[in-house]
């Protein structure tokens, strides 16, 4: 065939899409489902300055989706251009894409959800006398008039997706879709304290939070006090960055990056938020919320960040709650990367990763958090925030019962009439992962409709609106505290129970000589000088041949974490010397576990996580046993040396070391507060 002929002939094929047509794919890529919508609109009520955001939804939004907003409102031509691919009111040039302030600039969310749905809008800007009402249905104009509305704009979407059969096919059931929009009405709330937010289904009430001064207080609002409980704040923490002279910046592949002559020579990076204590596991991200100036989204990078705040602190498979805000000037952040702009890149991506995974980590070690497990019931916390979704509700329920849940007793002796029971003895799980484990199967909760409105709803949101001091979490206990305990005896000669200046602890003895032994191995290490013992035949080790290969990889580490080791023949290794605390009786199942480690979990992992990985097994196999009494002298020891660790909270292994029942817990356990 001719090929001019063939190019003539493709481009002949070539169409411009009409709008309509054009719309229907944006939609795909913007309206995936109805907290799409519900996050589009949110976000434009924000951007209009809305101090009042009301979201009604039915039918977990397929039916129904109103957004209601007291912000500035359209002018009537605007609310016609609104519907035009590409409108918008928050850019003028390309030079305003690379400092975005606003949430929505692409001007392609309103067009799409239109095209998707009947839609009606009315709205009024505070400069007209009377507003305007247009409906759209399918993409198509039926109708623009003029209208007596207050000031503000409410945006109805009926039948969403209602022309898009295949789309309405892969909708969730009707709760799943609500819990999705729970979770993102309920996140954006805590984003803004100082905004009013309501979501309803149908009758029932989701989420009502009032403007409060703190996120502190919206925090407690949303979740209730015992989730803040679970939480380290981090206060406001700040990092400077000194930017790099003009040559460098040039030189990076960042183009259309123009240095202003008056652009500040460093950048100030910013971050606030709560993050939860180490022993609360979550088996999925979903917990982690991120917010960059003031937009929710999702970044390896910052999630990356966050996990390794907790490298040794939480087993590798587990990922905490976290409610991050970072803010840093629009310049040095690249939001328009993703059709939902729910990505971002950051143009000093190292620099923002190192700041957050520094600033948990010192929150961490500063406050050192104690696990509490404590009788309280869980108190009623915004309904919303209880959907599935969102899970907070279940997590002190994950959360308090984890340590218990890894012991395993045996089943009751059958009675035998003897005088004194004796108490069954207690065995470890041989696991050290994460006990709870949440994912989206989880059955969804079921929304059964509420009283109607009232003022008996009034009365109840005042109850958990406010912030009364007295749900305010008494001060953190602070596993510091350690030192001070006055260690009582043993439970089951496995856990050190002890009194302190609040309460009661419980203590771990075998993960909280583990910690102490990871910290002691890690710093020796780092200095270069890791105590030795020379044994006094070399152990002969047979390898397969994968372990030759691992051996391969990691001998120099091994090397120097205080084992003497060389290849010994064929598949063999001889030991001669190996870190002082070990016994030499378990120096085999010691080395085939640190090569079983470097097999699973190490293959393209860093230097670092081998070094912790390395001395985590050496603390594990060197540590105290459970089940082996101590003596007082023993146990004050053990507890000083913990309370000098840098994380005392868990074992290098991720599981919790101390428990502590607060007197406060004591006083209300026996009715006396
Ligand atoms: P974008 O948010 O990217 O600008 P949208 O399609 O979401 O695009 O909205 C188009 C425009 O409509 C916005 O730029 C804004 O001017 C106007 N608009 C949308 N929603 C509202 C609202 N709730 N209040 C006031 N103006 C709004
Ligand atoms: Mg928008």
């Amino acid at each position: 065939m001719n090929p001019a002929r063939c190019y003539h002939n493709r481009l002949g094929r070539i169409r411009i899409l009409p709008d309509q047509v054009a719309n229907k794919i944006a939609a795909g890529e913007v309206v995936e489902r109805p907290a799409s919508v519900v996050k589009e609109l949110l976000e434009n009520s924000l951007d209009a300055g809305a101090t009042i955001v009301r979201v009604e939804v039915e039918s977990g939004g397929r039916r129904l989706i109103r957004i209601v907003d007291d912000g500035c409102g359209m002018l009537r031509d605007d609310a016609l251009l609104a519907f035009e691919r590409h409108a918008t009111s928050k850019l003028r040039d390309v030079k305003d894409l690379l400092s975005i302030a606003t949430l929505g600039f692409r001007g392609e969310a309103l067009p799409s959800i239109a095209s998707v749905s009947r839609l009606l809008l009315e709205t009024r800007a505070a400069e007209e006398t009377t507003g305007t009402r247009i409906e759209i249905a399918g993409g198509k104009m039926l109708r623009c008039e003029e209208a007596a509305l207050g000031g503000g704009t409410v945006i109805t979407v009926r039948d969403l997706f209602y022309n898009v059969p295949a789309r309405r096919k892969f909708l969730r059931t009707e709760p799943t879709e609500l819990a999705h929009i729970a979770s993102l009405v309920t996140h954006y709330s805590l984003a803004h304290p100082e905004k009013t937010f309501l979501l309803t289904s149908g009758p029932t009430e989701l989420l009502h939070v009032t403007p409060v001064g703190t996120m502190k207080e919206r925090v407690y609002q949303v979740f209730g006090s015992q989730v803040l409980d679970e939480l380290v704040e981090i206060g406001m923490r700040q990092r400077e960055m000194f930017l790099p002279p003009p040559s460098v910046l040039a030189s990076e592949a960042i183009a259309e990056y123009r240095r202003e002559p008056d652009d500040p020579p460093t950048r100030l990076f910013r971050l606030s938020g709560f993050f939860s204590r180490p022993q609360v596991q979550k088996g999925n991200r979903n917990s982690i919320y991120i917010f960059v100036n003031g937009r929710l989204i999702r970044d390896r990078l910052l999630l990356h960040a966050i996990s390794s705040a907790y490298h040794n602190l939480m087993p590798a498979s587990s990922y905490p709650f976290a409610l991050l805000f970072l803010q840093c000037d629009a310049e040095e952040v690249d939001v328009n990367v993703h059709p939902s702009k729910t990505e971002v890149r950051f143009r000093h991506g190292s620099f923002v990763h190192d700041f957050v995974r520094d600033t948990l980590r010192e929150r961490l070690m500063e406050s050192r958090p104690a696990p509490a497990f404590s009788p309280r019931t869980v108190e009623p916390a915004q309904p919303g925030a209880r959907l599935p979704y969102s899970e907070f509700s279940q997590m002190l329920a994950d959360a308090a019962p984890s340590a218990p849940s890894l012991v395993e007793p045996p089943a009751p002796p059958a009675p035998t009439g003897a005088a004194e029971p004796e108490l069954p003895a207690f065995t470890l799980r041989p696991t050290a992962g994460p006990v709870p484990r949440l994912d989206f199967s989880a059955p969804p909760l079921e929304i059964t409709p509420g009283p109607p409105p009232s003022g008996k709803l009034s009365r109840r949101l005042d109850a958990h609106g406010e912030f009364p001091p007295d749900a305010i979490p008494a001060p953190e206990v602070s596993l510091s505290a350690l030192s001070d305990l006055r260690p009582l005896g043993q439970i089951h000669e496995s856990f050190i129970i002890a009194a302190g200046r609040d309460g009661l602890w419980i203590i771990d003895q075998h993960v909280a000589h583990e910690r102490i032994l990871f910290e002691q191995v890690m710093k020796q290490r780092a200095a270069g000088r890791v105590e030795m013992q020379r044994l006094l035949m070399p152990l002969i080790l047979q390898l397969t041949p994968e372990q030759q290969i691992d051996y391969a990889r990691i001998a120099d580490e091994l090397n120097a974490s205080g084992f003497e080791t060389e290849p010994f023949g064929n598949r063999t290794i001889a030991v001669k010397a190996a870190p002082a605390n070990l016994s030499a009786a378990e120096l085999d199942k010691i080395l085939y576990e640190i090569l079983e480690i470097a097999e699973s979990e190490l293959r393209g992992a860093s230097l670092d996580d081998l070094r912790r990985n390395i001395c985590a097994s050496i603390a594990c196999r060197a540590a105290i046993k459970i089940n082996m009494r101590l003596d007082t002298a023993k146990m004050e020891w053990l507890l000083r040396a913990l309370a000098a660790t840098d994380c005392p909270m868990s074992c290098p292994h991720g599981r919790p070391i101390a428990m502590h029942y607060s007197t406060r817990d004591i006083l209300k356990g026996f009715h006396r507060i």
